[in-house]
């Protein structure tokens, strides 16, 4: 089993997995898919080459682990994280471990091997999102889990290794950190004005203009102010909303198109780049033991958003070392560049 450990000085939580275990000869930085469309364990008729599957939607009612399916969630092959057992956290000398208990789920987005996210209709992004949200729900139900990730690797420098359309979601027994340091600036603007951080962010981007991508009726994607990377788009519902888990359906297809946009003015801007997205949304409320502080507020002091980051540039030794990034392009340009793509159709 992996575990987590803590270092007190950097309040850093680490996986330590090493069933995945590469010995020293073994590691190497890929940047090729490692196995082509013939061996693709996501693609159709190749189900028993994954795990037991989930859930998947199958519009054509078949059963479960066959074709058939046009999103579907399994557990993850070599999994960070194993489901089985209870944290049991524990000191070591001044440090804290814990076992590594979690979830690791694959959601392939589509049979199609080549048909990436930006290029998929609404009513699939939709079913998609239908199939993260309810994933999140049910994976909040276990007390053991603090937060649950929901996240996408495209491309193999963003550390896909399987070109298959797909994204992850790790529940964790721990909040990371940076996930912890926005809540906790978003809880102290709360606790200051009795306004969320997030909506006063998106509201004064709204009118200053010059950073949105695109506003719809009920989200709007921005290049944010200080844009840690080119091109880097905040995506976030319009109307205050702490949990992904909590949009109501009626707002998956007005999600969906926006999600699409997004990536569809990416791709068509800079020729299919290599990116990472992530999920921020609320902490697991049911998670044990109750905690203090922002927890009794979350559903006013968070607002859910995804952060999507273009893998343009390389990050190296003064980002490694500082926590500061060098962003070549002005988030200004960056959005203008991507508000000026012509969309077809
Ligand atoms: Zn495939
Ligand atoms: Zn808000
Ligand atoms: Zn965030």
């Amino acid at each position: 089993m992996s575990e987590l450990r803590h270092d007190p000085l950097n309040r850093r939580w680490v996986i330590v997995a090493t069933e995945r275990g590469p010995r020293p000869a073994d590691f190497e930085i890929v940047h090729e898919y490692h196995v082509g469309k013939e061996a693709c364990p996501f693609c159709p008729g190749h189900e028993e080459k994954t795990p037991l599957e989930i859930h998947a939607v199958r519009p054509d009612g078949s059963g479960p682990n066959r074709p058939g399916w046009s999103v579907r969630c399994v557990a993850n092959r070599y999994p960070a994280l194993a489901i089985e057992g209870t944290p049991d956290r524990r000191a070591v000398g001044p440090y804290d471990r814990m076992h590594g208990i979690g979830a690791h789920e694959v959601i392939v987005e589509s049979p199609d091997h080549e048909r990436g996210l930006a290029d998929q209709p609404v009513e699939q992004l939709t079913a998609i999102a239908g199939l993260w949200k309810s994933r999140l729900v049910d994976l909040m139900r276990d007390t053991r889990f603090k937060y649950v990730l929901l996240f996408k690797n495209h491309g193999p420098s963003a550390g896909a290794t399987l070109e298959h359309p797909h994204s992850q979601i790790i529940a964790m027994p721990v909040t990371p950190r940076d996930i912890a340091v926005e809540l906790e600036s978003a809880h102290a603007h709360h606790q200051l004005k009795e306004r969320c951080l997030i909506c006063d962010l998106t509201d004064y981007s709204i009118i200053e203009a010059s950073r949105v991508v695109f506003i719809h009726e009920h989200f709007v994607a921005l290049c944010p102010y200080a844009s840690r990377f080119p091109f880097e788009i905040f995506l976030a519902p319009r109307r205050h909303l702490h949990d992904f888990g909590q949009m109501p359906d009626e707002l998956l297809p007005a999600f969906a198109a926006a999600l699409g946009e997004t990536l569809k003015r990416l791709k068509l801007l800079l020729r299919n780049p290599a990116y990472n997205f992530v999920l921020h949304t609320s902490p697991n409320i049911h998670a044990l033991p109750k905690r203090t502080g922002h927890f009794f507020s979350l559903e006013w002091d968070w607002h859910w958003h995804i952060e999507i980051l273009p893998r343009l540039t390389r990050v190296a030794g003064f980002e490694w070392g500082t926590g500061f990034h060098i962003n070549p392009t002005a988030p200004e340009e960056a959005a203008r560049a991507l508000r000026d793509v012509e969309l077809a159709g």
